[in-house]
């Protein structure tokens, strides 16, 4: 293939501006923001269910409360009225009397017991209120350092990208001067050596591969005309010659 120098030189830019946009697009994947992020949003969902869990653990506690409270008041209630018939004079007989004694004897005995329970579910319900308090703010935190961080990565990301608008832009005008054939050779060699499809023989080096030639296959080069489109032995990348090439 032949190609005038000036347009192999330009494969050198060209070069550069791919591994550039490359370089760009490897730092926007590997933006220490996204593991960040998937760190939080997991921490988040986590505190998220952990706070429906107290939730609901606390109106269960609340029903438990009115319940008991309910029980309380009936029992007082029928304290009450036994009291009441004792105080009326109504019952007669002395055994009635007794009877209705040791009633609200039991009942003042259950009441007690029946009251005890309710500070101890107003305990739980306390205590479940902290832990709905304390896992809620917790959540609010978490969600908020989740958007700090994805405002973060954004402006990261936002940087990335026009950078590479304006790389390839430039890659388009250098692109467009480049004679088709020796364009789509570069880009086979891109697909197929890892990115780099033209390199320069910079002090009889390879720039590809850092292969060093040896005096033979220097003197092959150096006798093949300005364009000839040269290209390397170990790698088979295109090899540009500048003046540094040491041919
Ligand atoms: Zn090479």
């Amino acid at each position: 293939m032949n190609a005038a120098p000036a347009d192999q030189i330009r494969l050198l830019d060209l070069q550069a501006l791919d591994s550039r946009l490359d370089q760009l697009a490897h730092r926007s994947s590997t933006l220490p923001e996204h593991a960040d992020i998937q760190q939080r949003s997991s921490d988040l969902t986590e505190l998220r269910s952990l706070t429906v869990a107290a939730e609901t653990q606390l109106s269960d506690t609340r029903r438990e409360l009115v319940k008991a409270e309910q029980d309380v008041d009936q029992v007082r209630t029928r304290a009450a009225r036994n009291q009441q018939r004792m105080d009326s004079g109504a019952v007669g007989s002395a055994k009635d009397l007794a009877n209705l004694q040791h009633e609200v004897g039991a009942l003042a005995k259950r009441q007690s017991d029946l009251e005890d329970v309710v500070l101890e579910i107003m305990e739980r319900v306390e205590t479940g209120q902290a832990r709905v308090s304390e896992m809620t703010a917790r959540r609010d935190d978490a969600q908020h350092s989740l958007a700090e961080a994805e405002t973060r990565r954004d402006a990261a990301q936002t940087e990335i990208d026009a950078e590479a608008e304006k790389v390839t832009r430039e890659r388009a005008a250098v692109a467009a001067v480049i004679p088709a054939d020796l364009l789509k050779l570069y880009t086979r060699l891109r697909e197929t050596q890892g990115g780099t499809g033209a390199a320069r023989l910079y002090q009889r080096r390879c720039e590809g591969c850092r292969v060093e030639f040896a005096t033979a296959d220097l003197r092959t080069i150096r006798a093949a005309a300005p364009d000839e489109v040269v290209r390397c032995e170990n790698c088979s990348r295109i090899l540009i010659r500048t003046a540094d090439s040491g041919l």
